[in-house]
């Protein structure tokens, strides 16, 4: 699914522009996408194809503003292989460096790539192999921020963890001396915070921009589209689902009471917008125009 055109693509947050970029649409499987909801209720915001898929957007943020250019989180990439890419309905005509391009924005010119987390869905981009077959950092001038328990829990080989991410998407990096692995919360550039929440995954960071009085959220997975608002419906992709709801309840209060703007991962047709708050635990959808 594409983006309706009218959806808003760019917005000013202070000295930075803000710019969504879209990698390819992405295949989950429904269920893994609502957790303990059942189909029969999720299946009314989004019906899955024959093959109980739900086609997300894998949405990057571009920051260009002050001198600078940074990047939040990189699609799934283009490494996987051709069964893999079949089984995630990947289209390989929409990428992030094709929307980068569009926009005249070299990949040398990111000077910071924030990574939320390191999974497959957001790390693949990270690097890419050459015409001959050598891996290449995709960023080559880029400090990539990632949480040290993100990098842990990436390395740590486990049954549960170990298929969410893959190593070449982001070894390179260390090896090149473009890791920067901060324990907690950081401020890579004026006014832009990366928070630890971790619950979804164990190094888990959301992003907060705050400039010239305007602010902008980016939740990640902790409200990854529109059809997640209600404060129970969360993917069984998050390792600590009621650590997920409590932060989630915190930030989407925090955010509809301040009127902040968001900026969501994996909405297919929505990435900026605003929360209203229609009770206590409800909220609703204001797409930004
Ligand atoms: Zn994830």
């Amino acid at each position: 699914m594409q983006p309706p055109l009218t959806a808003c693509r760019s917005l000013r947050i202070g000295v930075y522009e803000a710019t969504w970029l879209s990698d390819t649409p992405f295949g989950s499987d429904g269920g893994a996408m609502f957790g303990i909801v059942p189909r029969a209720l999720w299946q009314k915001k989004i019906m899955p194809d024959e093959r109980n898929r739900v086609f997300v957007g894998l949405n990057c943020l571009l920051l260009r503003g002050a001198g600078r250019t940074l990047l939040v989180d990189a699609g799934i990439g283009n490494k996987l292989s051709e069964k893999q890419k079949a089984i995630y309905g990947l289209d390989p005509d929409v990428s992030l460096l094709k929307a980068l391009d569009a926009l005249g924005v070299p990949p040398e010119q990111v000077d910071t790539v924030l990574m939320t987390h390191l999974h497959l869905d957001h790390a693949g981009w990270l690097t890419v192999r050459t015409e001959s077959g050598e891996l290449v950092p995709t960023f080559p001038n880029a400090r990539h921020v990632v949480q040290v328990k993100e990098w842990e829990a990436a390395h740590a080989d486990h049954p549960l963890l170990s298929g969410s991410y893959v190593r070449e998407d982001y070894d390179l990096l260390a090896a090149r001396n473009l890791l920067e692995l901060v324990d907690g919360d950081a401020e890579p550039a004026p006014g832009v915070r990366a928070l630890f929440t971790g619950a979804h995954s164990p190094g888990h960071q959301v992003i907060k921009v705050e400039s010239g009085g305007e602010r902008l959220f980016c939740p990640s997975e902790l409200l990854p589209t529109t059809w997640h608002l209600r404060l129970a419906w969360v993917m069984s992709y998050d390792l600590d689902p009621l650590r997920v709801v409590d932060l989630k309840r915190a930030y989407m209060a925090e955010a509809a009471d301040e009127g902040w703007r968001l900026f969501l991962s994996h909405d297919p047709a929505s990435a900026f917008g605003r929360l209203s708050r229609e009770s206590e635990k409800e909220y609703a959808w204001l797409a930004q125009s």
